[in-house]
This record gives C-alpha cells, sequence and structure tokens, in this order.
C-alpha cells in the first residue's frame, strides 16, 4: 500500500520520545515494582494540572470506577445512576459488585446525563423505595456535562457523584477541571485517550481518605504489620512504576495533545460547514472541551452508514457513536430513563478520526471521503 493510503486511525497513541526518560529513571533506579517515584511524581502531576487535592494512579479507568463504588460503599442490590450513552466501562464495575446500574438517557446539546431526567429517576428510585446511592456520571467524547444543574440535583438529594472523565482530561466547565466536580472522579491512560500510559486510570478526590482507601485496596488491601495481614479483599490495581514514567512524559504534552484536538474539531467544521446533512456539536458558553473525539451528526443512519462505508473503502476509521448501555443485550433487563435522545445518536452520530498526529493530508482525506458522499 502506498503511503498516500496508510490507514487512518479513529484515536491512535501519539508519544514523543520524552517518556522514555522517565521509564529509563524507573529502569536505572530499579524501582521495577509497583512504587517509586514516577507513580509518586505522575500523581502529583494530576493534581497540579486538574487542581485535584489527592491522586492514586491504578491499572486502568475501570479499576478506578470499582474502586470508586467500593469506597462509596456500595453493594450488593444498591442501585446506582449511570449514563446510559458511553462505553461500557461505566457500567460494568456496578455489576461487579451485584449492585443495580439505573440508566439515564441524555439531553441533546451536550449528549451528555439529562439533568431533568436525572432528577425524574431519582424521584421515581425513591417513591419505589429504594434511594439511589450513587450517581456515575460521564462527560462523553471530551464534552463536559451540565454541571449546575447536575450538582443541584445531586446535592438536593445527597447522592454522591463518581464523574467518568476517563477521556476528559484537559477538559473543563467554567473554568474547573473535569473530574473535580464530584466526590471521585476518575481518568483513563488507555492507549485510544487524550493522552497514554498504554492501559492506565487514576482516581482523584479532595477527599485524602478515598485516595488513601483507593491505594491501600489496589495494593491487596495489606494492612500494617510485618507479615501479610488482610482485614478486607484487596485489589491488585496499582499503576506500575514502569507505566507511571510514560505518564510523566505524556503529561509535559498534555496541553498540545488538546490544542491538536481542538484543532481538527476546527478542521472539519470549517471544511464541512456547506454541508447541510451534518452538524457539528458546539460547546455552549463556559464549557471547554478537550475535542477527544469530534463528531458529526448526519440527517439519517442511511447517510452515517454510507459515510463510514465510504471512509472505511478510504482506509479511514470512522466509528458510530456509542450504542446506549439501555439497548445493550448484557444490561437489557435494568430500570433506564428514556428520552430517544441517545438512541437517535447512535443511529446518526458518528465519530471522526481525532488523533493528535493526523496530519493536514490525513484531515484532508477525511474531508474528500466525507464530501464523495453529501455532494452526490
Ligand atoms: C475508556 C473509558 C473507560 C475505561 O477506561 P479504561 O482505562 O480503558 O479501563 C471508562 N469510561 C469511558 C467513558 C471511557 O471512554
Amino acid at each position: 500500500m502506498t503511503n498516500q493510503n496508510k490507514k487512518i486511525y479513529l484515536s491512535p497513541p501519539h508519544l514523543t520520545g520524552e517518556e522514555q526518560k522517565y521509564v529509563k529513571e524507573a529502569f536505572d533506579t530499579n524501582w521495577i515494582a509497583p512504587l517509586g517515584t514516577n507513580v509518586t511524581n505522575f500523581e502529583k502531576d494530576i493534581c497540579s494540572y486538574t487542581g485535584s487535592k489527592n491522586c492514586s494512579v491504578l491499572a486502568s479507568g475501570t479499576a478506578a470506577i470499582h474502586l470508586a463504588l467500593i469506597i462509596l460503599g456500595i453493594q450488593e442490590n444498591d442501585e446506582v445512576l449511570c449514563s446510559s450513552f458511553t462505553f461500557s466501562a461505566s457500567a460494568n464495575p456496578i455489576c461487579y459488585l451485584k449492585a443495580i446500574p439505573v440508566f439515564v438517557d441524555s439531553e441533546k446539546e451536550t449528549f451528555n446525563m439529562c439533568p431533568e431526567l436525572l432528577e425524574t429517576a431519582i424521584k421515581d428510585r425513591i417513591a419505589k423505595g429504594k434511594k439511589p446511592k450513587a450517581i456515575i456520571l460521564v462527560h462523553i467524547y471530551g464534552m463536559p456535562s451540565k454541571m449546575d444543574e447536575i450538582v443541584n440535583i445531586a446535592n438536593k438529594y445527597t447522592i454522591p457523584i463518581i464523574e467518568d472523565a476517563a477521556s476528559c482530561l484537559g477538559s473543563s466547565y467554567k473554568g474547573k477541571a473535569m473530574g473535580t466536580f464530584g466526590e471521585i472522579g476518575i481518568y483513563s491512560f488507555n492507549g485510544n485517550k487524550i493522552i497514554t500510559t498504554s492501559g492506565g486510570g487514576a482516581l482523584v478526590s479532595d477527599t485524602k481518605e478515598y485516595t488513601d482507601k483507593a491505594t491501600f485496596l489496589a495494593t491487596q488491601a495489606r494492612d500494617n504489620a510485618p507479615h501479610y495481614q488482610h482485614a478486607q479483599i484487596g485489589y491488585n490495581y496499582r499503576m506500575s512504576n514502569v507505566l507511571a514514567g510514560i505518564g510523566r512524559g505524556q503529561m509535559e504534552v498534555l496541553n498540545d495533545r488538546v490544542k491538536a484536538r481542538r484543532a481538527n474539531y476546527n478542521f472539519y467544521k470549517e471544511a464541512l460547514k456547506d454541508m447541510e446533512q451534518i452538524t457539528f456539536n458546539e460547546e455552549p458558553k463556559g464549557f471547554y472541551s478537550n475535542r477527544w473525539l469530534t463528531t458529526i451528526l448526519t440527517d439519517s443512519y442511511q447517510t452515517r452508514e454510507k459515510l463510514r462505508l465510504t471512509l472505511e473503502k478510504e482506509n479511514i476509521e470512522s466509528r458510530p457513536m456509542w450504542k446506549p448501555m439501555h439497548l445493550q443485550p448484557v444490561f437489557a433487563n435494568f430500570p433506564a430513563y428514556v428520552n430517544g435522545v441517545s438512541e437517535d445518536l447512535f443511529n446518526r452520530g458518528l465519530c471522526l478520526p481525532s488523533g493528535s498526529n493526523l496530519t493536514e493530508h490525513d484531515l484532508n482525506r477525511v474531508v474528500e471521503g466525507i464530501k464523495k458522499v453529501l455532494l452526490n
């Protein structure tokens, strides 16, 4: 295959080489074990970037959500409200604990959890005799949720928020970083996220007991004793010091990554502004998205599929927007408060290649592929 036609991925990793400095440091100091200066410094970097007071770096974003639920005391048969329009990893940990996910649909502006529907769901669950124990609030594709409204509702009913900000490092609402609004916030450093450690996650909180507890549980819940002593079930969820080294290197370029992804969005929007069959989701005032993925909403399922398949033929990866959790076979039997928004997004929405290492040539190839369909 010629270089002209090289595969364009949706959101590939983007390393600089600088990461190796910290990885080498881990080797040189023999801190290969899951402890050491990279872990501590990566946590400090995340705190200073987000303004969160405390951080525990972990094996994955999913592990962070799992620990967040345990820390907030979620138990078997407890109900946990969760955004329906998300990746399954937001909801799976609820089921690890045999708790019950209760899904809440989206609003049209940000695609995130609809505040009105959230309140409807809370009232209805309470009326049914079971007050939800937590809210897993997901900020999707980098876009912040309507925080004033949602935080108000959570406060009104005193239900803690776990912010799934897996893809939202670098996004903010009225100047405050996503992940820092809830009792607990989580980030992911999976290979497709805005920055990566190949695999990894973080749990942040202004409550030090929570992050301490996360670190404790993530390292097999060892009590303080010369021998191995355990009073509760532990997990092997800590991030390794080698991977934290990659994270330190990536933190140095996080702002560049946000800039590049936002530039992708602006490029697509400008290049496709005359295409009447598609729309872009604008940032409402006070919302700042890292534009992890640029998404477009088409006029029909048919147009969406034509675009996706045409791009695929051009060796360009695109993907339908999330299939909502309430439509997933695995979650079909759980309660859901639905307004049709996320199902419509799933039917008509497409995620475009959004990597921070896309070249102008790549972006033009995507635009040409889209125009080929829409101008026909
Ligand atoms: C990636 C992602 C996760 C899971 O993070 P991992 O680090 O892959 O476990 C959870 N929620 C959302 C919204 C994500 O995008």
